[in-house]
């Protein structure tokens, strides 16, 4: 999560500095500035542009002249309040002449801010500084039900002249409107002492995850506090969303890069500069790309088509990407039911999985699309790489369904497969069977040698039994001592031979200790309930209890 929130955070950081980018290389902006005659309905209208356009809501804009006085505040700016002390970050610009990102402590809460520096004929002009609040940030979370407190250390107390929401916990300001009270009493009650020094912690049914926001300087100033509920971590829409938000407020800076200037993107040289500036500092792959062929990209594509130095060499050899796309279970590929890749991204852009494979090496990326140019086709194509994510995905989903001592699978796993199953029998007319099974007077193993022994006789006769199985056979273990074993593909008389040989086997068997186990054996029937089924099975191997433990009993 932290992971993700950082990803967000800098995409921010990127769009906030794109806009200040554009602004600053308004054509006629340093002239103004030197008349002293700023167009301000312009620039009001186009912070109203700007966040009406996008998902970037909350923004306000200043334009200092060369002696860090501000010659143009945005309407939008609350009360029109001037910051009285100087601003390290204003000077550092000014004196490096070099854009500034930051996160940073304003008089309201915290913000994002992009500071880049005027510059004509090599003489310094003065600043445009944007800001964004850090409260969208959480509102998108939200959207992947991950839920924020956002807090600002103690020592901002005093320097947040006007708390937006009013909320301390101990001397710590909740920096987020909408950060929820059941959790912000929760950090109150358990004291949020304990959590700001953690990466993360799990309490409660809740992953609590902790992020530190740090300042230009790199001091830490606040934390992202983050809370998901356990059983949904599975999740990789976030990444997807991310990567959209990303190329729409790209493009609204490509826009609003047109307007200031009265430029098209492509015709300037300059324009075209901070655009590439920008979109190379992504870390996801930005191609430019029209419906057949790919007509630029930016410099993370050669980070992973590293046999390529150009554009014009991989299109040398390539038309498009696609040629690279691997075929697997909910990945897009190059044709897809008749329509091109980049058609079905346009018509459905959610939750798009993409895997490539080049020199041997396999990644997996989210797509999202743009379309920048309807009169020349031109579509913006951003990959985000998800490799790691997906492989901790896998790994969860296997955790999710794996047993932790026998590490055969678990109840949940058993309810899932079995469910799958049955509707698969129904459908294809294959017999299914189900044997349940539970090892004979346990409890006297754990009271006779401890239940140490006890998870020891566990673990050695699951390997055991594993060993006799198929690959298509589905082994879970379903309670303490008790086992299912579903066999599609299998009719009843089978199934009985199957459980009287592991029977057998378990007998035969006297590693640690020697024990015995007593079956249950059923075979589905077309149209009925599993769970009647299960009961069937159940009674059978009661009955092989009854009937004097170690057999095979079926109903
Ligand atoms: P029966 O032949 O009728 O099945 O007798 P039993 O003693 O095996 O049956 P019962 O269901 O009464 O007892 C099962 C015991 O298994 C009770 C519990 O303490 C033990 N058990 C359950 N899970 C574990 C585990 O993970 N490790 C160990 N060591 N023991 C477990
Ligand atoms: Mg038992
Ligand atoms: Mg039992």
């Amino acid at each position: 999560m932290s992971e993700q929130l950082n990803k967000m955070i800098e995409y921010k950081q990127k769009t906030t500095l794109a806009m200040a980018f554009s602004i600053a290389n308004d054509k006629s902006l340093a002239k103004d500035i030197l008349e002293k005659k700023i167009k301000s309905d312009h620039f009001d209208e186009l912070i109203f542009q700007f966040e009406k356009n996008n998902l970037y809501k909350n923004s306000w804009m200043q334009i200092l002249d060369k002696d860090l006085k501000p010659v143009y505040l945005s309407s939008n700016k609350q009360n029109g309040i001037t910051e009285n002390t100087i601003r390290e970050d204003l000077m550092e610009a000014s004196a490096l002449e070099k854009p500034i990102v930051s996160v940073s402590v304003g008089n309201y809460d915290l913000s994002i801010r992009a500071i880049v520096p005027i510059i004509r004929d090599s003489k310094f002009i003065g600043l445009v500084e944007i800001s964004s609040r850090f409260n969208s940030i959480s509102q998108q979370m939200k959207d992947f039900g991950v839920e924020s407190v956002v807090v600002l250390n103690k020592e901002y107390k005093n320097s947040i002249k006007i708390p937006f929401s009013k909320t301390f916990v101990d001397d710590y300001y909740i920096a987020n409107i909408d950060a929820p009270i059941v959790f912000t009493s929760y950090l109150r009650r358990n004291g949020i002492y304990n959590y700001i020094h953690l990466p993360y912690k799990s309490e409660n049914g809740y992953i609590i995850s902790i992020h530190p926001l740090k300042n230009i300087q790199n001091r830490i100033i606040g934390h992202y506090i983050m809370f998901k509920k356990q059983d949904d971590v599975l999740n990789i829409n976030l990444d997807f969303f991310m990567y959209k938000w990303f190329s729409i407020a790209i493009v609204a800076f490509m826009i609003i890069a047109g307007i200031v200037g009265n430029l098209v993107l492509y015709r300037s040289k300059k324009q075209k500069m901070y655009y590439k500036n920008i979109i190379d500092s992504s870390s996801n792959i930005v191609m430019v790309v029209d419906k057949e062929n790919i007509i630029d990209m930016n410099k993370t594509f050669f980070k992973y088509f590293y046999g390529f130095k150009t554009p014009e060499e991989f299109k040398e050899a390539h038309q498009s990407i696609s040629d690279f796309f691997i075929q697997e279970d909910g990945c897009i590929y190059k044709d897809m039911a008749g329509i091109s890749w980049l058609e079905y991204l346009m018509k459905y852009p959610k939750n798009n999985l993409v895997k490539i494979s080049y020199n041997e090496k396999e990644y997996y990326f989210t797509a999202g699309i743009s379309l920048i140019s309807e009169e020349n086709g031109h579509y913006s194509v951003i990959f985000a790489d998800v490799t790691e994510e997906k492989i901790y995905q896998k790994e969860l989903e296997h955790t999710n369904i794996t047993d932790p001592l026998t590490k055969i699978r678990n109840r949940y796993y058993y309810n899932e497969q079995i469910k799958k199953e049955s509707a698969s029998s129904n459908r294809y007319f294959y017999p299914l069977s189900l044997v349940i099974f539970d090892i004979d007077h346990f409890k006297k193993i754990n009271d006779n040698y401890g239940h140490d022994v006890g998870d020891k006789v566990l673990i050695e006769y699951t390997k055991l039994i594993t060993t006799y199985l198929r690959d298509s056979d589905i082994f879970c273990r379903i309670g303490g001592e008790e086992f299912a074993l579903i066999l599609p593909h299998v009719n009843k008389s089978d199934a009985y031979k199957i459980a009287d040989k592991i029977r057998m086997k378990v007998q035969e068997h006297k590693d640690i200790l020697a024990v015995t186990m007593s079956f249950g054996v059923t075979e589905y029937v077309k149209g009925e309930d599993i769970e009647v089924t299960f009961k069937r099975a159940d009674k059978a191997l009661y009955g092989a209890k009854n009937g004097g433990r170690n057999r095979v009993v079926f109903r």
